[in-house]
């Protein structure tokens, strides 16, 4: 476990946005979390947060007085180099390895572990079933949360069991949870509607593959990357946190959009499956390269905002609320954010 003073979390998180927390704590194993919560208890810190790569995350610009929890298989390699961070400095530096594990069929891994590599280490052992998430970025502990999912496929369909911690006042437990248990719903997770929870790791059961078979899921992992790659703006160019709103699946408001614009019917009949695409709407609407600050609404996906530079999590901010308000007067209803907002 590493923990930094007065670190700049838009050095790390993944919009590179987000202001000065007071204590930034790298956790690269179980025994890391426990740790850090250690800290926490001991130092009597009361406002934390934990995060994986922050791929769905726009953190505050203000001060955080609290702790931040990054859970991860990629520490900060050089943790006293001023170029990248200044003069804050180590206070406590404990070592310990990162895991992911094959047996059988099974694959178990630490949250911190990207959902990336646990495809690569299926794929190495002739296991499938995970090859949908090709290109999607998330740590184990997140993809649970959030039950993940894409191209049809979610995390769910997958998960045998994970191992949690349970935050209570200044003490934890560690329990083992079957699938069953965790309450997975559409992006949704027992973890994600009890703050207390903490992912420590996770056991997926995949499946045995023949020669071929392999190569057919490494042809739809790749697929899938490439489809990522032609139709959402590249999050290496301008940092972006993937859909910003969720689509519109309620037929409350789905009616009262086509109230509007009936022409539409068509489209969320046949290809958005009874949903409504919120990148589709907003292009009607004419947010498509919209900007506040250096916040920019992608011109390729106009459900992405995009980092140019420079954004501030406000800039960001004032986008979600300009298009909620064009939202509220034309259709009557906001669409929801599936960005998670952090305020400290
Ligand atoms: C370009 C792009 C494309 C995307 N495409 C998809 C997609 O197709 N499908 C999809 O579902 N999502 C998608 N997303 C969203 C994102 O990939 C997921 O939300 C992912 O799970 C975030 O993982 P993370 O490790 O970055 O989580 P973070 O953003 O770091 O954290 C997300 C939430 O999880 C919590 N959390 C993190 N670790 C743990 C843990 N160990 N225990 C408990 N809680 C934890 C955090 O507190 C936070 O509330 C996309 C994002 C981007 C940037």
């Amino acid at each position: 476990m590493q923990v930094y003073k007065e670190f700049d979390l838009s050095e790390i998180l993944w919009y590179k946005i987000g202001g000065i927390t007071k204590y930034f704590i790298e956790a690269t194993s179980e025994q890391d979390v426990k740790d850090a919560f250690d800290f926490i208890f001991q130092h009597n810190i009361k406002n934390y947060f934990i995060f994986g790569m922050g791929a769905n995350l726009l953190f505050t610009d203000n001060y955080f007085d609290g702790a931040v929890i990054h859970i991860t298989s990629s520490p900060i390699q050089d943790n006293t180099s001023d170029f990248m961070f200044g003069n804050q400095h180590t206070e406590i530096t404990t070592s310990s390895q990162s895991d992911i594990n094959v047996k059988g069929d099974c694959i178990s891994a630490f949250a911190g572990i990207t959902l990336d590599s646990v495809i690569q280490t299926g794929f190495s052992n002739n296991l499938m079933g995970l090859e949908w998430a090709g290109g999607l970025p998330s740590t184990i502990g997140a993809a649970i949360r959030g039950n993940v999912g894409a191209f049809g496929g979610e995390i769910k369909d997958v998960t045998k069991e994970a191992n949690l911690l349970r935050i209570i006042d200044n003490s934890y437990n560690e329990t083992q949870v079957p699938s069953s248990n965790l309450a997975f719903s559409y992006r949704s997770s027992v973890v994600k509607k009890d703050r207390s929870l903490i992912v420590l790791s996770a056991t997926f059961q995949l499946k045995d593959g023949t020669n071929s078979e392999i190569e057919k899921a490494k042809l739809v992992y790749n697929n899938n990357i490439f489809y990522r790659k032609q139709h959402h703006p590249d999050p290496y160019t301008y940092p972006n946190t993937g859909s910003t709103f969720k689509n519109i699946k309620e037929k409350e408001d789905i009616d009262k959009i086509l109230t509007v614009w009936p022409d539409i019917a068509h489209l969320v009949a046949t290809k958005w499956y009874g949903k409504v695409s919120v990148g589709y709407i907003n292009n009607r609407l004419g947010f498509s390269g919209y900007h506040i600050g250096e916040a920019q609404v992608s011109p390729l996906h106009t459900n992405f905002i995009l980092n140019r530079g420079k954004a501030t999590a406000a800039d960001v901010e004032a986008i979600i609320r300009t298009i909620q308000k064009k939202y509220q007067e034309t259709f009557g209803f906001m669409p929801e954010p599936e960005v998670e907002i952090v305020h400290s």
